[in-house]
């Protein structure tokens, strides 16, 4: 039986040309900074994204603590969403090991958080409150692409009040591709992701999601703040030794597979059009390469062991969540389609 896995986009496996690039990338001691596939990745994001510097790791999870624990002392504090990875999926890193406080703000339907809310909860100079020192916004969040204006405005209002800011571009090539196609140009999604990266003090993406290496993020910042970031990633046990043959992955992914991102938003766009009218189930429309749907509460556990026994497998309760990737053609979301209609009839 085919297995249509829909949970994330992180199930993908490397494709035989990226493995093709990790078996013959040269290799060093990246601990000693001997790595040239890990030099040269770093260089070449570092340039592309417009920053001073960057640094390879080992998660998503790392590349956001480094920056946190880079940009906040103890007793600081950042303001985030409450849905913000950083915030709800991180294990509560930045509290538990920065001691740093998070300031969770609610989200507007577009993903974003109210600038007025933003303005509100940074906290005077008083030895009452936090010192609230960072602004943390995500991109894409929920598979939403936040407004190009509004990345302006949040930012420079943090500016305004001396805060820095950081992005879990987790997703960002997801966001500039979809920045491109709604603009109905023809235009760089690289020049998209750095106009987007430009905004921020330090952005950190992911290869391992929609790009499709198997390991690895990065982050990219000014030269303090990757000198800083280079010894938290230590600490944390995150100094990997010939780890060119991941960031070979990485330029892999960076190089073939960012244009490639508009197929999976196409596969989701297919899916939530196969998925709405069915009874009993609402479906949010698809900006990117997730679908969001929710089912009946009484319903829920049914479908999804319908779903599973069909092959199709998914993540949520009674929000689904649906995750287009590099691994999955139409057929498997016609596949998808089918399980979900034959449960409704
Ligand atoms: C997956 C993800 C991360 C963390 O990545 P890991 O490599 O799984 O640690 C951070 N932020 C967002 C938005 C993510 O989707």
């Amino acid at each position: 039986m085919p297995i249509v896995d829909l949970r994330s986009d992180t199930v993908t496996q490397p494709t035989p040309a990226m493995r093709a690039a990790m078996h013959t990338a040269p290799l060093g001691d990246d601990v000693f900074g001997d790595d040239p596939s890990v030099n040269g990745l770093q260089a070449h994001v570092a340039d592309l994204l417009g920053f001073e510097a960057a640094l390879f790791m080992s998660s998503g999870t790392q590349s956001n603590l480094c920056a946190l624990l880079a940009h906040c002392q103890r007793g600081d504090e950042y303001l985030v969403g409450q849905n913000a990875h950083t915030y709800r999926f991180e294990g509560g890193g930045a509290a538990v090991l920065g001691s740093i406080q998070p300031q969770p703000l609610n989200h507007q339907p577009d993903g974003s958080l109210a600038l007025a809310e933003i303005e509100a909860n940074i906290k005077p100079i008083d030895p009452h409150y936090a010192r609230t020192r960072l602004l943390c916004l995500e991109n894409t969040i929920g598979g939403k692409v936040l407004p190009y204006d509004y990345i302006e405005a949040a930012t420079q209002l943090a500016r305004k009040h001396g805060l820095a800011c950081h992005l879990d571009g987790a997703r960002l090539f997801n966001a500039a591709v979809a920045t491109v196609a709604q603009a109905g140009s023809n235009g760089s999604p690289y020049a998209a992701a750095r106009a987007i990266a430009g905004q921020f003090d330090s952005v950190s993406v992911c290869f391992s999601k929609g790009l499709g290496a198997p390991v690895g993020s990065i982050l990219c910042g000014s030269k303090a703040l990757i000198a800083d970031a280079v010894r938290w990633r230590k600490m944390l046990g995150g100094g990997m030794r010939q780890a060119g043959m991941l960031a070979a992955a990485a330029q892999y992914a960076l190089t073939h597979h960012v244009r490639r991102l508009a197929d999976d938003h196409a596969l989701a766009q297919q899916l939530a059009d196969g998925l709405s009218g069915l009874p009993g189930l609402t479906v949010q429309a698809a900006q990117t390469n997730m679908v969001f749907i929710s089912v009946a509460q009484e319903k829920a556990a049914a479908l999804q062991a319908h779903l599973k026994a069909s092959g199709v497998l998914l993540t949520g309760l009674y929000q689904l969540r649906l995750v287009t990737h590099l691994d999955l053609n139409a057929e498997d979301i016609a596949l998808a389609v089918a399980a979900f209609r034959n449960f409704f009839r």
